[in-house]
């Protein structure tokens, strides 16, 4: 039996999965984000409460909204202040008396995809979140590849490729970026990046969905913009499927459901590949909101 945990900033998602990889429980409480103690009582008690309900020692998975240092192990995370600085692993490891995986969310998100059953076969598959920000992960031969510090797949925090820089022309805005640095992927190509662009050029803010739905209806800025931000999206795609080479790319978060997407990468991103790539099968999502607690339940598999 598989355990996922995909803690957030408001609750957290449990599942258990059987071998065969089928949901065989789900539930969700509130997340402790003030205290550390009760966070571990809350995993522990859910842990606790499977175990005798289906008489296994289910393997555990935690999917979090940060990393963990690879130097000491501590947990990073904004959005779960009453885990941040903490030893997550060794602390719920001691009270659970097995071994806990822990990854970032994105990472699980990107597993899940990997471990459905028409990718299987697939040996390197990419998962993409356009969402509040933008950020993804890596999954080489159904494993997760998180690297020496386990930012691998943080691709929200690469910059613009300068042909990037080139496309959105003399009035291109130069984004500052939370992690402090400045032209961070993760402020163009996010829904939020989605609406500050429409912002900057047209001087109106807008909502990404107001923005999608005038450009169904020829609206002559939401056009331009959205043809603009389809070539942005191209540009940047391609320098990171140059770098990392994926057979798929699942993209989730609220911006993949702009349908578009799929009709025009395949079209626009092998321009800036080299010239003996293909762009890579591009697709939505297929677990949406439950990708991340079957991909922190999978992180036990291999
Ligand atoms: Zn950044």
């Amino acid at each position: 039996m598989y355990y996922g945990f995909d803690v957030g900033g408001t609750k957290i998602e449990f599942g258990a999965f059987n071998e065969k990889l089928e949901r065989l429980a789900a539930e969700r409480v509130p997340t402790p984000t003030e205290d550390y103690e009760l966070l571990l009582d809350t995993l522990a008690g859910l842990v606790t409460k499977y175990d005798e309900k289906f008489g296994v020692k289910g393997k555990i998975g935690l999917g979090i909204p940060g990393i963990v240092s690879a130097e000491d192990d501590t947990v990073l995370t904004v959005n779960v202040p009453s885990a941040n600085g903490k030893l997550l692993r060794a602390d719920l490891e001691a009270r659970v008396e097995r071994d806990v995986k822990i990854e970032n969310d994105a990472n699980c998100f990107a597993l899940s995809e990997a471990w459905d059953e028409g990718l299987q076969n697939e040996s390197a598959v990419m998962g993409l979140i356009l969402g509040t920000g933008f950020g993804g992960g890596l999954i080489y031969e159904g494993k997760v590849f998180s690297g020496g510090n386990h930012v691998a797949g943080e691709f929200g925090h690469t910059r613009l490729p300068i042909d990037a820089w080139f496309h959105l022309g003399e009035k291109a805005p130069l984004l500052g970026c939370g992690c402090g640095k400045k032209g961070c992927l993760d402020s163009y190509l996010s829904g939020r990046g989605f609406e500050l662009l429409y912002e900057h050029y047209y001087s109106e803010r807008k909502a990404a969905i107001d923005i999608i739905r005038s450009y169904g209806e020829g609206e002559e800025n939401a056009s331009e913009h959205v043809e603009r931000f389809m070539e942005l999206l191209a540009i940047c795609l391609a320098n990171i499927f140059t770098a990392n080479d994926p057979d798929v790319v699942a993209l989730g978060g609220g911006l993949s459901n702009f349908e578009l997407i799929y009709d025009e990468m395949p079209k626009r991103v092998p321009k800036y590949l080299m010239s003996v790539a293909k762009c890579p099968k591009i697709i939505k999502a297929l677990h949406g909101d439950a990708g991340g607690v079957r991909g922190a339940a999978f992180l036990n598999i291999k």
